[in-house]
């Protein structure tokens, strides 16, 4: 399989990687969904929702400043750091994530689009105005914003909330001119992220799917890697690395 793959790729210029929580699995961050998911534990519809910040912003910051705390005491994977490699492997690379805990850029991708924010960013609920604050955030005595008096939340897109549509319009752009599209670790149900693999496959790209389980998209890609990112993702750049090498 993995030949096969290297024989497939190798020759294209234009390389696109969407990752989601499961690439951080083996960093130690717990995914959404899948069996050891936080969602297990908490429902999302009570947490990551504006309603429920509106209702209950102490809970919705206890359980953020717990997963900022998660977040602190984790290093990239091998994973991550595959991904920073094949940036500089493939002529043009753009990482998409769906991920808000920023191991992508302490492995040193690059050119990253990040989805759905930044769990260590924080702006106002009301004027979306962005405030950086390194501390924890008491949730009996939420900060206000000093434009509007609104609360402060964290800078991550929730349910039911609209993308940036620059961020997005770039995601799409890139993923229509892939000529090689990675999906590593998404359960690939969240949209429109989950559009992207489609949206590259109509545009002819080569799609492979890394994941330890299957997902919606698993029958359109040319590739289902069923294993960890951080054990298949390292053998693949080795792989590409040879392909250098041998001229
Ligand atoms: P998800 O939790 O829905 O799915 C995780 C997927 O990863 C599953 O399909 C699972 O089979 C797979 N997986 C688990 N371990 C793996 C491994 N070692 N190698 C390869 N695959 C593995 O996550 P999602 O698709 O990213 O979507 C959910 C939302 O969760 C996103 O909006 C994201 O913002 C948010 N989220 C982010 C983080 C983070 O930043 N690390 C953590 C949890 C959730
Ligand atoms: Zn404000």
């Amino acid at each position: 399989m993995l030949e096969k793959l290297v024989k497939t790729i190798s020759p294209y210029h234009r390389c696109v990687v969407l990752t989601g929580a499961g690439i951080s699995a083996e960093s130690g961050v717990p995914t959404f969904r899948g069996k050891e998911g936080l969602w297990g534990k908490f429902k999302p519809e009570e947490l990551a929702t504006m309603s429920a910040f509106m209702a209950n912003p102490e809970v919705v910051w206890e359980w953020y400043n717990w997963r900022r705390e998660l977040m602190e005491n984790v290093e990239p994977n091998p994973g991550h750091w595959a991904i920073s490699e094949m940036e500089k492997w493939f002529d043009e690379f753009t990482l998409i994530t769906q991920n808000v805990d920023g191991l992508h850029r302490l492995a040193r991708t690059r050119h990253i689009i990040e989805l759905h924010g930044n769990i260590y960013r924080n702006k106002c609920a009301d004027c979306n105005q962005s405030f950086e604050i390194k501390d924890d955030i008491d949730p009996n005595n939420i900060p206000r914003c000093d434009k509007c008096e609104g609360k402060i939340r964290p800078d991550v897109v929730w349910f039911g909330e609209m993308l940036d549509s620059r961020i997005i319009d770039e995601a799409f752009y890139q993923s229509e001119h892939a000529d090689v599209f990675f999906s590593v670790g998404t359960s690939a149900v969240v949209h429109p992220a989950a559009s992207l693999p489609l949206v590259a496959k109509n545009h002819g790209a080569v799609v492979v799917e890394v994941n330890i389980e299957e997902t919606p998209i698993t029958y359109l890609a040319d590739f289902h890697i069923p294993s960890k990112s951080g054990e298949f993702l390292p053998e693949l750049i080795k792989e590409l690395k040879k392909i250098d090498s041998e001229g």
